[in-house]
């Protein structure tokens, strides 16, 4: 079993849509209502697929650009956001498109206005990005910058798997974990996410483009930051070697529920009927499997 921060962050949600997005979905499977869950999975709501379109810009303009020692303007990132926008919206819209909108797949209102409030809030959260002087010191001065790399390491009978939006390797080469925001979840959840990526870089094989030695730190040596790029705010985290630990045990008890839900077998062998449903109904709301879930109730 693969665990992750979004996976116990789903099965907290609900513990059968948890199955559905992790185990049930696949793109090829013989199985047409696995297919369909696996089509249902890509689904996403404006909200989040504007966040999404904020860490692309970030991730694949701005930061390879400082990389080259010749930064993006804030104009360029702008215009290059404002392009994505309208191609994937198009493609989202499109009737035989491979990934859609959640609202428009649940016939819930996606009106003008909120595809120019996104727009708007991206442009806001690039602003934000760019004013943020620590991270862009902190970018500067890196050795090696590593974007949206998965981190992949073993917990007991587990595989843990993070992706940091950003690994920085500074000079003497101790690593920095940042995670930018454009929504708003819970203090305690991004503290908890910034662990699981400094567990993740000090305890997975280093990759091939690491600087040598990158990897000989403990996690409570890792600089943690925090950046909400809707309020501009940039949080630095200190972790204490009891963090680490408290954070194991996080993941130890959170990956046992799961281990538990499926009761001894092999999830693969599992249905959807055989896990419970969400305790708060308010989760079947956003939730992309509703229309296979239901079906199966009835
Ligand atoms: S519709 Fe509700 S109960 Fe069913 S998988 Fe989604 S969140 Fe869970």
């Amino acid at each position: 079993m693969i665990w992750s921060f979004s996976a116990h962050r789903t099965f907290r949600k609900c513990p059968r849509q948890w199955f559905f997005k992790k185990i049930y979905a696949h793109a090829r499977a013989k199985d047409p209502l696995r297919r369909e869950a696996h089509r249902l999975s890509k689904l996403e709501g404006i909200q989040a697929w504007r966040g999404k379109l904020v860490d692309t810009v970030i991730s694949e303009t701005i930061v390879p650009s400082i990389s080259r020692k010749h930064p993006c303007g804030l104009d360029e990132a702008k215009k290059i956001a404002d392009q994505l926008f309208a191609l994937q919206r198009a493609q989202r819209m499109a009737p035989a498109g491979q990934v859609g909108f959640f609202e428009a797949e649940y016939h819930q209102p996606l009106t003008e206005k909120m595809f120019d409030g996104a727009r708007l809030e991206i442009h806001t959260a690039l602003e934000n990005f760019y004013r943020a002087e620590p991270v862009w010191k902190l970018l500067q001065q890196a050795k090696a910058l590593v974007r949206q790399r998965p981190l992949s390491f073993r917990h007991g009978t587990v595989s843990i798997r993070v992706v940091p939006d950003l690994i920085t390797f500074q000079s003497p080469l101790v690593p920095a974990v940042l995670d930018w925001k454009v929504n708003a979840y819970p203090m305690r959840d991004y503290w908890l996410q910034l662990v699981t990526g400094a567990i993740g870089v000090t305890r997975c094989n280093p990759h091939r483009d690491w600087p040598s030695g990158a990897t000989q730190h403990e996690p409570h040596e890792v600089q943690l930051l925090e950046v909400q790029l809707l309020t501009g705010d940039v949080r630095f985290h200190t972790l204490s070697e009891a963090d680490v630990h408290d954070a194991d045990d996080f993941i130890a008890i959170s990956a046992s529920e799961m281990e538990l839900a499926c009761g001894g077998s092999n999830p693969k062998d599992l249905q959807p009927e055989d896990f419970p449903v969400a305790s708060d109904p308010k989760a079947c709301q956003t939730c992309a499997f509703k229309k296979l879930c239901w079906g199966a109730e009835t």
